[in-house]
């Protein structure tokens, strides 16, 4: 049964990187989802690609279907870690890892992606962007898995992936972006620059509003609104601000009318 100090595990990719040294770890008692079957694979409907809550990255990379309609998942599967790692770690794992840095999470939000959990007490289905209240906070009770997660099925008509790391592969993202255009409008979400991947609303806003933007420095504003990128060991504040805000505007020129 799941609760308080029980840790799901899917791919171990995050949950066992800390066990040599985190001696508290071993006092803990895992759950291995591993051999339920239901939690596999992805299935579609008219409305809805569902991704069970043990679908992994290599699944997503080997279903042509899914580059198609939602290309930015396999853009961003690739770029994740190197192949043992896309073989192993699932888009699950990588929404309740809650990681500022997480690739997968900004791609799954850009579409709208709506976290089904599920516990003794039921069913229950949070919209992505709403997941996280802060760093490593989110919606999850102790008791619930996360069985799938959800994206509606529309019609996108621009879509980016931009992950900047040290190197192509096994790399840290120092700032990322993943930005769709649809009948919904504009998403624009971006990671590694506030305390949880962060959809980018005020960004948005000015996409949708039709202001005009002429360099990388006219989204500074709303970017300085929608995140708080901070100084580590991988970046600054400040190359961070400002790769997003080149990213964002050479991403968009062209596709959004107001961005010249
Ligand atoms: C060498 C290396 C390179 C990496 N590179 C990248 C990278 O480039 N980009 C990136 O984003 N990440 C990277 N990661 C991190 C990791 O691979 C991903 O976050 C991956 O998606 C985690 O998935 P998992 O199935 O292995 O999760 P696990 O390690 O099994 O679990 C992670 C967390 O999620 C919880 N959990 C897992 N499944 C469920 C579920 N169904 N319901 C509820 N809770 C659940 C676990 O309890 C744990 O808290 C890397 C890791 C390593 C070791």
């Amino acid at each position: 049964m799941l609760g308080e100090g029980v840790v799901p595990v899917a791919g171990a990719t995050d949950v066992l990187v800390h066990w040599p040294v985190n001696l508290a770890a071993r006092e803990k008692t895992y759950l291995d989802l591993s051999k339920v079957g239901e939690l596999r694979g992805l299935r579609w409907t008219t409305d809805v690609l569902t991704l069970g809550g043990l679908t992994t990255y290599w699944d997503v990379m080997q279903e042509e279907r899914a580059a198609a309609e939602f290309p930015l998942l396999r853009a961003a599967a690739r770029q994740v870690g190197a192949i043992q790692i896309q073989a192993r770690g699932t888009w699950a794992g990588n929404i309740v890892n809650a990681s500022p840095a997480a690739d997968g999470v900004p791609v799954l939000m850009a579409y709208d992606a709506v976290v089904v959990l599920a516990s003794g007490a039921g069913t229950s289905r949070v919209a992505l962007s709403e997941f996280y209240s802060g760093y490593k906070k989110m919606a999850r009770a102790a008791d619930q898995l996360v069985v799938a997660v959800e994206l509606p099925r529309r019609e996108y008509t621009f879509g980016v992936f931009e992950k900047v790391g040290a190197r192509r592969a096994q790399a840290i993202t120092k700032v990322g972006l993943a930005i769709t255009r649809s009948s919904a409008g504009w998403r624009v979400v971006a990671n590694s620059v506030a305390p949880t991947v962060r959809r980018c609303r005020a960004v948005e806003g000015l996409l949708e509003g039709g202001v005009r933007v002429t360099s990388p420095a006219g989204f500074l504003p709303a970017i300085r609104r929608d995140v708080s990128p901070i100084d580590d060991i991988r970046s600054t504040a400040e190359y961070r601000e400002t790769v997003m805000s080149r990213l964002l505007y050479h991403a968009v020129r062209g596709a959004c009318a107001s961005v010249v």
